[in-house]
């Protein structure tokens, strides 16, 4: 009861371009390749890596957007992850996604007002000629003036569309939000009052959140735990804290490292990443990290990639020992 959503191995591939000397052999991408994830009841998990990691397609095969190849998604003790119609049905009126282009996701033709009513019609939210006091409700609980349901998305401002989607997602009362990239496209005052919203959601109506970001320092100040993704497998999971702490993989490090603002006070390897991802298409044999790392070994270029080991509820997937990475804990000030 206490866990609401559970990845198991999952893999989701895509047919690529090309392949063999004629062209005509069929390549597989494997975007998301034996993630598992396990998502408590109230928490905040972000989950975090560059473009290209798979984070957006874990999100949206979590939903059934995207079809899982292999292994299984558990929501709510019902498996949705073999496209049955029922489960999806379900899962769809209990789970939702807010996505990253606010303006591009609501449908220019309807007013904000119909947009909302209509999943409330067709997820039998509210009664009929119930609908414009629960629309005026939603739009409330996110901040905006209920006047706004006359008003198509043309007229709205880019952080105005962001809360619409927001709304549209709170609209099916959903025990779990999947936000992809939800603030980036935003200007930063603005990122911070969507932020701020998640986190009254959070206390108010206790809302289980996956928040998927390349931004760092957001993830810091709204998740209890982070998974951080390279080339579609987890490489680092753990309390939030921790992570940026004394991260245990050398990917997360340099991410860390990275942000700009980063505290002074955090102890960080001078470890800086070389290059970009490889393409999915050709990975490295071992560790896929290994042409990027600033640790790599013999070992680390031969063999199966390292798996993912745990301890103290924190999992990295390097050869690497725990406190490699990081100097021993000083007081790292939170975040303003
Ligand atoms: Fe670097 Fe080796 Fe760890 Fe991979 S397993 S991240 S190459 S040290
Ligand atoms: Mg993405």
């Amino acid at each position: 009861p206490d866990t609401i959503l559970e990845v198991d191995d999952v893999e989701v591939r895509f047919a690529a371009p090309g392949g063999g000397p004629l062209g005509l052999q069929r390549r597989e991408v494997r975007a998301v390749n034996g993630v598992s994830l396990t998502v408590r009841r109230g928490e905040t998990v972000g989950i975090v890596g560059e473009s290209g990691s798979g984070k957006s397609t874990l999100g949206r095969a979590i939903l059934g957007l995207d079809r899982v190849a292999q292994g299984h998604v558990v929501f709510d003790g019902i498996k949705v992850s073999d496209g049955r119609r029922d489960a999806l049905r379900t899962l769809r009126s209990r789970a939702a996604m807010v996505f990253q282009d606010p303006a591009n996701s609501l449908n220019p033709r309807l007013t904000v007002g119909e947009t909302l009513a209509e999943v409330l019609r067709v997820h039998h939210k509210t009664k009929r000629g119930g609908e414009a006091a629960r629309v005026a409700e939603l739009l409330r609980l996110v901040g905006l003036d209920p006047a706004l349901a006359s008003r198509r998305p043309a007229a709205l401002s880019g952080g105005q569309c962001q809360r619409v989607g927001i709304a549209r997602a709170f609209a099916v009362e959903p025990s779990l939000v999947i936000a992809d990239e939800c603030v980036a496209a935003l200007d930063v005052s603005i990122q911070g009052q969507i932020i701020n919203l998640f986190l009254d959601l959070k206390d108010e109506i206790g809302l289980t959140l996956i928040f998927i970001a390349h931004d760092l320092a957001i993830v810091r100040r709204l998740c209890d735990r982070v998974a951080v993704m390279y080339l579609g497998r987890i490489v680092e999971e753990g309390p939030t804290e921790a992570i940026f702490r004394a991260p245990r993989h050398p990917y997360t490090a340099a991410l860390i490292a990275a942000i700009p603002e980063i505290d002074p006070d955090l102890a960080l390897p001078e470890a800086p990443m070389g290059g970009e991802p490889p393409s999915p298409l050709a990975l490295p044999p071992g560790c896929a990290f290994h042409p990027r790392c600033a640790f790599a070994e013999d070992r680390c270029r031969e063999g199966p990639p390292p798996s993912l080991r745990r301890a103290d509820d924190h999992g990295w997937a390097c050869i690497l020992e725990p406190g490699t990475l990081a100097a021993p804990a000083r007081n790292v000030s939170p975040l303003p």
